[in-house]
């Protein structure tokens, strides 16, 4: 007998977003409910975490990122996002079970 695991995660259970600064390692953890700009360098170092300059066009990964978030933090408390879960790579690295889904 296999028994699989997997981890959902609904959007309610998203409470922060979590930076790690790629030159000191030094993490923030702001909770949703209290984000308003993405943080774009290390308060701690200084160098930059996301990239905040556009490129041809495109907009910088920082105003991805705040877009993103923006996008989140209103669809939290919809009645539909409790329809809607995110499913978490297994660590393990067996294979997904998407055969699971039914469309
Ligand atoms: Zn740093």
């Amino acid at each position: 007998m296999t028994i699989n695991h997997r981890t959902v995660v609904g959007f309610s259970d998203i409470f922060a977003l979590e930076y790690e600064c790629p030159e000191c390692h030094g993490r923030y953890a702001i909770p949703l409910e209290r984000l308003e700009n993405v943080i774009c360098d290390c308060p701690n170092c200084h160098k930059a975490i996301l990239d905040a300059a556009p490129t041809r066009n495109v907009p910088s990964i920082a105003a991805q990122v705040q877009q993103f978030v923006d996008s989140l933090k209103k669809f939290v408390g919809l009645r539909e996002s409790e329809r809607i879960r995110f499913i978490l790579s297994d660590p393990d690295g067996a294979p997904g079970r998407v055969s699971d889904a039914k469309v």
